[in-house]
């Protein structure tokens, strides 16, 4: 099947790889970098039971293998146990993203009779005050009960730390913290600056020396713990010299479904403008998938113009990523200015620069909560 909109080089289209269930946006926590809409509140209309089962037999027949089910916080859902069964029975590997909060030992018990078969657990930090400053919960002791509970159902551990200047400093001692819990896998995701880390990003963003120095540590962690815990350290785009191929390509791998059924190529393309997304309630996943203008329109390299349109390494990460352009450049099809070819690389520039001579916003940052989602909302933000 040809996707694209004409122009250079249209892009062979496959089926998706990876159905990732955003099952609701309600979330018990408040974090300053959530990675959900910052007008999440003006989607509050979720699937019903049937309706994400019908979805997921639909993601399996057009070809999915993987199926992560995510939120806010899934484990909100008291159906969550039987759509990880039917997930299962379907053939999906099953993986649930999670900060843990909802889950109790017979809740874990049943989502392992359900044969989910990984669980990933998200930390704000090595400190009780950071991690509960930062999801605005008290939530710290709670996560390392969840820990523990993992390794009693005999999942993996895989910990999730989203990293930023409140808590690289302590990127040895979430190390040691995660390996004290026993996990097996570890990852340190630099904050990426959309949704709310966009809102907050003068007060999240770390310095260039933070992040050298932060990486480093992960490397003599590394040697330390070989055998014992991998660990990923994934350094933020403004930081990078050049933009990652995003998604591993629009409508290419990923398949995200939001609460409300939208189906996007990430969980943040309902933002760009002039485009539309289908929901699952309008359409079938396959004709979605390879019919609907959504998904089409920044598939391959076709819609591209200068200096992606030229550029030889257009292949290598197809211009970047669509909503960063959209964010920083106001144009979805501009390359994306964290690669210095762009016109708008100055805005990343900036932001670096900002976060290096230790400029603090004046205002507050913004926790994530129903009543700021709609004040923003409002504000068209
Ligand atoms: S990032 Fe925090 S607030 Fe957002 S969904 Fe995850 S746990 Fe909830
Ligand atoms: S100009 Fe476009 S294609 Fe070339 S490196 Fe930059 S973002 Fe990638």
């Amino acid at each position: 099947m040809i996707g694209g909109v004409g122009g250079l080089q249209q892009a062979v289209v496959g089926p998706p790889l990876w159905l990732l269930a955003e099952i609701t946006y309600r979330c018990p926590l408040h974090c300053v970098f959530c990675y959900n809409p910052t007008d999440f509140a003006r989607h509050e209309d979720e699937l019903s039971t049937d309706e994400w089962l019908r979805v997921l037999r639909e993601g399996r027949a057009l070809g999915a293998v993987q199926c992560g089910f995510s939120g806010g916080e899934p484990l909100l859902r008291d159906d969550l146990e039987a759509l990880v069964a039917e997930a299962h029975r379907l053939g999906y590997y099953t993986n649930l993203l999670t900060s843990g909060v909802g889950l109790t030992p017979e809740r874990a018990a049943a989502l392992k009779a359900a044969g989910l078969d990984h669980i990933q657990l998200s930390f704000q930090d090595s400190t009780r005050e950071v991690n509960d400053f930062l999801s605005h919960t008290k939530t710290f002791a709670l996560k390392q009960r969840v820990g523990e509970m993992l390794k009693a159902q005999g999942w993996p551990m895989v910990m999730n730390v989203v990293m930023h200047r409140l808590n690289i400093e302590h990127t040895g001692r979430i190390i040691e913290m995660a390996h004290e819990l026993g996990a097996e896998y570890l990852e340190l995701a630099n904050s990426q600056y959309y949704s709310w880390a966009l809102e907050n990003r003068g007060h999240l963003m770390p310095t260039s020396e933070q992040l050298k120095r932060a990486e480093a540590v992960t490397d003599e962690w590394r040697v330390k713990l070989e055998g014992k815990m991998k660990l990923f350290f994934v350094s933020p785009d403004y930081h990078e010299a050049r933009p990652k191929k995003c998604m591993n390509g629009w409508g290419n791998v990923f398949l995200t479904i939001t609460p409300d059924g939208a189906a996007l190529p990430c969980h943040t393309a309902r933002m760009l403008p002039g485009l539309t997304f289908p929901t699952v309630r309008e359409m079938d996943l396959k004709t979605l998938w390879y019919d609907s203008d959504g998904f089409n329109r920044y598939r391959g390299t076709g819609w591209m113009k200068d200096p992606c349109r030229t550029c030889p390494d257009q292949e290598k990460d197809l211009g970047g990523c669509r909503c960063q352009a959209y964010m920083l450049a106001k144009d979805a099809a501009a390359a994306d200015p964290v690669c210095p070819k762009s016109p708008q690389h100055g805005v990343v520039q900036a932001a670096v620069a900002a976060a290096n001579a230790g400029e603090v916003p004046a205002r507050p940052l913004l926790f994530r909560d129903r009543a700021t989602s709609l004040k923003l909302s409002c504000s068209g933000a």
